[in-house]
Parts: structure tokens; C-alpha cells; sequence
């Protein structure tokens, strides 16, 4: 059982409150869309999940254990960012394999798990370039299979699609569920289109003002027949 549970999780920067005591419970492995206008503290959630923003207050709860105070690389989480901030002088293996490099797994093993990392996203036929002989939406690829060789049990994605012309968005989007569906592991994504959360989410949470104003399946959120 790997649910994600946030209990009052708060964060404070100076006098804002940008996340204010929100308690929710993720179902694992289900695809949970974070939906809200600018500023409503979709991003700070986010990065408070991932350990890439200290918890002012609360705690965020995987499987039942206490991750608040754990570095990211600990947690069983892994972020895709916005940007996908690839490395430009490493080839797409490198840069796919660049975490276990950091942790010291050795190179025929690293080789080994990017080649079934690029082979999920079905690039393993770029294996040898270098990002900018990329498009964006390959570019995107690489960074999903950057963030899953991991193995998370929770991926974590802020506004992941919003750089991508509408054709590969949509072809994106497809990708993101195939890929919930094969790895089994937990999704939430961060997303101010209403669209796109209704495409992707078993779940959607609406954010704002800093609080939860409604969670639930898409077609209760959003009234739909
Ligand atoms: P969203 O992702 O929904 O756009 P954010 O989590 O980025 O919202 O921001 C929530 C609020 O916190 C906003 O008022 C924003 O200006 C503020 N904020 C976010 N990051 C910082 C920061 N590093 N320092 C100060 N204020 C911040
Ligand atoms: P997003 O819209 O995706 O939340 P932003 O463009 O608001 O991202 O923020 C980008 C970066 O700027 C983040 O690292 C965030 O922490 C920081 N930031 C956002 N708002 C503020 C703010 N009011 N003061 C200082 N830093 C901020």
C-alpha cells in the first residue's frame, strides 16, 4: 500500500501563506490532477512533496511513514519539471541515467536500466544524441524517463505539457496514461487547464486560496452528466 496522505501540510513563505493546512489522501496509483488559477500554491504542494521546499508545518505521509524531513531522493517521489532541464553537453542515455551515476550504480547496469527507461517512452533509437537534436515533445520524453528510472512510487509532474504545441500535448496526454496504466505507480500532476484535467484525472483537486476547495472524481467536480 503505497498511498500519499498530506496532513495540514502548510508552507509559509515570510508573511504569505501559500499552502494553508491542506489534508488530503492520495489513492495509489490512481492519476490525481492539482487544479487551480495562478497562486492558489499548486506548485509549492508540489515541491513540498517532492522535498524540493521545506514543510513550514504538517506532514506528508507514503505508506504510512513520515517523508516530510527526507531528502528527495529518499522519498520514493520523482519531479518532472516544466522546463525539462535536461543537461545539453550529456547524450539522452546520460542524461536519463544521470541519478544512478549520482548514486554510484555502476555503468553497464546504469546503460542497462536508461535502454529499458528509453525503450518505456520508445526512445530508444535517440539514445545517442544530445537534447538539442530533440523537439520539445522528445525532449519531454527523455525527461519523463529521467525522473521514472528512479522507480517512484509517485510522479510528480508541474504543468509538464504547457510548453507543447496542442498536436503533442494531446499525444502526450495519451502517453501519461499508458504509462499510469503499465508502471502502476501514482500520478499528480499540476495543471490550471480544466481540460486537461478532465483528459487525465481519475481524480481532480481543485486548489484555492491557498486550500482545498473540492476533490473528487472529474465528473463530480465538474457537474458533468
Ligand atoms: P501556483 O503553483 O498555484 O501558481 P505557487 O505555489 O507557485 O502557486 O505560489 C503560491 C503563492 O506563494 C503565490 O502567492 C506565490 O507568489 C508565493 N510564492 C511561491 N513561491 C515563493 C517563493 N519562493 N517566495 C515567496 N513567495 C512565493
Ligand atoms: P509557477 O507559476 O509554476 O508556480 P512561478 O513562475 O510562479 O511558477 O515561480 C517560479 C519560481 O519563482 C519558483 O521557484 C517560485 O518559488 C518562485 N516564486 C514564485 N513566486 C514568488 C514570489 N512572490 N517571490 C519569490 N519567489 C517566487
Amino acid at each position: 500500500d503505497t498511498d500519499l496522505e498530506l496532513v495540514s501540510l502548510t508552507k509559509s513563505y515570510g508573511a504569505t501563506v501559500a499552502v494553508d493546512a491542506i489534508s488530503h489522501q492520495f489513492k495509489s496509483g490512481g492519476y490525481a490532477c492539482l487544479l487551480g488559477p495562478s497562486g492558489c500554491g499548486k506548485s509549492s504542494t508540489l515541491r513540498m512533496i517532492a522535498g524540493h521546499e521545506d514543510v513550514s508545518d504538517g506532514a506528508i505521509l507514503l505508506a504510512g511513514r513520515d517523508v516530510s524531513y527526507l531528502p528527495p531522493a529518499k522519498r520514493g517521489t520523482a519531479m518532472m519539471f516544466q522546463n525539462y532541464a535536461l543537461f545539453p553537453h550529456l547524450t539522452v542515455r546520460d542524461n536519463v541515467a544521470f541519478s544512478l551515476r549520482m548514486a554510484g550504480v555502476d555503468k553497464p547496469e546504469r546503460n542497462r536500466r536508461a535502454g529499458e527507461m528509453l525503450e518505456l517512452v520508445e526512445m530508444t533509437t535517440f539514445a545517442d544524441r544530445k537534447p538539442d537534436q530533440l523537439s520539445g515533445g522528445q525532449q519531454q520524453r527523455v525527461a519523463l524517463a529521467r525522473a521514472l528510472i528512479t522507480r517512484p512510487q509517485v510522479l510528480l509532474l508541474d504543468e509538464p505539457l504547457s510548453a507543447l504545441d496542442p498536436f503533442l500535448r494531446i499525444r502526450m496526454r495519451a502517453e501519461l496514461k499508458r504509462l499510469q496504466r503499465e508502471l502502476g505507480i501514482s500520478f499528480i500532476h499540476v495543471t490550471h487547464g480544466q481540460d486537461e484535467a478532465l483528459a487525465l484525472a481519475d481524480e481532480i483537486i481543485v486548489m484555492n486560496n491557498a486550500k482545498i476547495e473540492q476533490a473528487g472524481p472529474a465528473r463530480d467536480v465538474f457537474n458533468a452528466p
